[in-house]
């Protein structure tokens, strides 16, 4: 009876993550997406107490209890800006999980060797590598070197390493195969990722993030709860699917990027000698510029989320629509710093998703545009991405900007953005920067605006 309340618990939870996903894939329907969720976790675990699996209560609710102080202080306090980082972390956590189950169910006898072996080492190298990750995100010192001397051998070298322990653990079930097993998976996701950085990152974020996945399944089959299976597949196929999609938007192979065999990245991209000028604006000019317009193109970036500038920008485009301006976003797959950051910095600020366009839907449309707004952004926009083989950025689609009659920058200063690689549009004729910060400058068009 308890039995099969427990599994009827386990697949309504598994229904209402299915509900969340679905629910997270638009701002509209967010936050019930958001809701079910919490609900379907609310659910597993009032059913895993339940369950007959342990009566060592008072240590699993001080765990529930710290991990709840230390999910509501992140929640609270890590800035938009800074999710990818916790996302790597939270993987990181995630599949360290798996490890320690799988040293659990081993060292208690369990038989499932072949699930305890993946889940183990699938979810060590997800470990590590989302630590891994997470330094470079933070841009932690120790972290920003990326390759290392015969990285290909020694990762090769690892990688039969690992499968010679498996097979010696699962033919001897010797313990010390399976200790060695887990340290070189450990050592494996620092090796394989550490090469890796600048605008590859989010892939492998989101890679890590399937890895922490397919580690559940296993660590689910062994243990045979079926939630972990149902759970594991979804982080697993979407993190996959994800990472399908970003490294098509970013132009990547994800053959490469499953090999680990990416990430030789060079440095910045190629340096001209000629005495460069980038012509600065003023937020006057920008407002009459664009007042006179008939088309703006807005494209937000990483310095928008950085000074929280999506509000006033979203007055900016009404203000320019007053004046019979037509007012269109344009939002890259990478901009900012996860998967959907502008979509949802532009929805919290109310601006309409119909205004809303994907990089394939509008970028025809810089052509006949009077003027691009670019706040914040910069790789996005980086023309050398489709004329530098050299750069690390080659092949990544870009919006074209510069096809519009005036290009406006607003940014700090000419430096470069995540990848490193400089930008040659500062210096074009139809560019003008608008130095400061992005809110402040925005403030300053609008007002410029009103007063016109
Ligand atoms: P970039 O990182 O290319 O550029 C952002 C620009 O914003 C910087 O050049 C910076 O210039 C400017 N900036 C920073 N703070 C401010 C501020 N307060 N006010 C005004 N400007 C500011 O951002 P993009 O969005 O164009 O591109 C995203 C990059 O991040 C890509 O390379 C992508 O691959 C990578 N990435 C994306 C992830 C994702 O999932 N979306 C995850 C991880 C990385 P200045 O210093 O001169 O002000």
């Amino acid at each position: 009876m308890t039995e099969s309340i427990v599994s009827a618990s386990y697949l309504f939870a598994g229904l209402l993550f299915i509900l969340s996903i679905r629910g997270l894939a638009s701002p509209e329907t967010a936050r019930r997406g958001n809701f079910f969720g919490f609900m379907g976790t609310m659910i597993a675990i009032a059913a895993t107490l339940y369950s007959p699996v342990t009566n060592e209560y008072l240590w699993v609710f001080l765990a529930i209890l710290l991990g709840a102080i230390v999910g509501i202080f992140s929640a609270l306090k890590v800035k938009m800006t800074s999710l990818p980082q916790m996302i790597a972390l939270l993987n990181g956590t995630g599949s360290l999980v798996s490890v320690l189950i799988a040293l659990a169910e081993i060292r208690n006898g369990s038989i499932a060797y072949f699930e305890l072996i993946m889940g183990l080492v699938i979810g060590a190298i997800a470990f590590t590598g989302s630590l891994v990750a997470f330094s470079k995100l933070q841009g932690l010192w120790f972290a920003k070197r990326r390759g290392f001397f015969m990285q290909k051998t020694v990762n090769l070298a690892l990688i039969l390493g690992m499968l010679f322990l498996g097979i010696a653990f699962y033919q001897t079930q010797n313990m010390n195969y399976f200790y060695a097993l887990a340290g070189i998976a450990l050592v494996f996701g620092i090796t394989a990722v550490a090469p890796i950085g600048g605008a590859d990152m989010p892939v492998v974020i989101s890679l890590l993030n399937s890895y922490s996945g397919w580690a559940l399944v296993f660590v689910g089959f062994s243990l045979s709860n079926v939630l972990l299976i149902i759970v594991g597949s979804m982080v697993g196929a979407s993190g996959l699917i994800l990472s399908y999609i970003m490294s098509k938007a970013m132009n990547r192979s994800l053959r490469n990027i499953l090999l680990g065999g990416f990430g030789k990245r060079a440095v910045t991209s190629q340096q001209d000698d000629e005495e460069k000028y980038a012509k600065t604006g003023s937020p006057e000019d920008a407002a009459f510029i664009m007042k006179n317009a008939s088309k703006v193109i807005i494209v937000p970036g990483y310095g928008m989320a950085v000074s929280q500038a999506q509000h006033i920008v979203e007055s900016l485009s009404k203000l320019l629509e007053k004046n019979g301006v037509e007012v269109k976003f344009a939002i890259h797959p990478v901009a900012g710093r996860m998967p959907g950051h502008m979509n949802v910095l532009l929805a919290e600020a109310n601006v309409p998703y119909e205004k809303v366009f994907e990089l394939e839907e509008i970028n025809r449309e810089f052509s006949t545009a009077d003027v691009a707004y670019v706040i914040g952004a910069n790789d996005v926009t980086n023309p050398v991405a489709k004329t530098d083989s050299n750069s690390p950025i080659f092949g990544m689609p870009v919006l074209d900007v510069e096809k519009a009659k005036t290009v406006f920058f607003v940014k700090r200063s000419l430096n470069s953005g995540y990848s490193g690689v400089d930008n040659p549009l500062f210096y074009h004729e139809n560019t003008s920067m608008l130095y400061g910060d992005a809110k402040k400058v925005t403030e300053q068009v609008v007002a410029a605006l009103e007063k016109a």
